[in-house]
């Protein structure tokens, strides 16, 4: 009886233990069905994270993955050294004057290979359940703007925030409401402004190939 008791009591410590692990959400809501348990912000994020650490251990750097804390000045990752240049341009601009500010720019993703953005998609039609809710959330490799070079994930939200107030100045425009950190050059945007952001990529005439 003493030991039933004791192997009750570990149970519920190592049950309790299991829901303290670092990778467990701290949110209960999470676990809970709902498609509005966590917002598709963080999960987009996360997700940024596991490619970038080669979570599913396949690419690497000279697909596009970039390390932890690069930034548009770091011409020796393929990732920065492969996008446009004129996008490149605007953006060490932007940074350094962001940088006056006390802002710092990191680039989450920038340039991806078609093989990065393959897997990319593959994992988020995993996450979502379905090739169209991915869809809204990651292109197909012959339409994301990232395989062309013309694309960034910015961060910190801090960073995204100030270009959302001052990229225009520089050509540099948030395209989708539902991704505030990814950006591309309008550059037509100097004098205009930006134009409207698409919901999302599903509305975007460029995903419709
Ligand atoms: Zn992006």
């Amino acid at each position: 009886m003493g030991v039933a008791v004791l192997l009750v009591v570990l149970g519920a410590i190592a049950a309790a233990l299991g829901h303290q692990l670092p990778e467990s959400s701290p949110s209960p809501a999470s676990s809970s069905s709902s498609s509005t348990a966590a917002s598709p912000i963080d999960i987009r994020r996360s997700e940024h994270r596991d490619a970038r650490r080669g979570h599913r251990g396949a690419l690497g750097e000279a697909d596009g993955a970039v390390p932890d804390g690069t930034t548009v000045f770091d011409d020796e990752v393929p990732g920065i050294a492969k996008l446009d240049s004129a996008l490149l341009g605007a953006l060490r601009q932007s940074a350094t004057n962001a940088a006056d500010d006390g802002v710092k720019f990191v680039v989450d993703s920038g340039w991806r290979s078609p093989a990065y953005q393959e897997q990319l998609l593959n994992e988020a039609v995993q996450k979502y359940g379905s090739e169209a809710e991915a869809a809204r959330w990651v292109a197909t490799p012959n339409t994301s703007a990232h395989v062309s070079g013309d694309a960034v994930d910015i961060g910190p939200s801090a960073a995204a925030a100030w270009l959302s107030e001052h990229g225009a100045a520089y050509g540099l425009c948030q395209v989708y409401g539902n991704e505030p950190w990814h950006y591309e050059l309008r550059p037509d945007a100097i004098d205009h402004g930006c134009p409207a952001v698409y919901a999302d990529p599903t509305h975007d005439p460029r995903m419709q190939q």
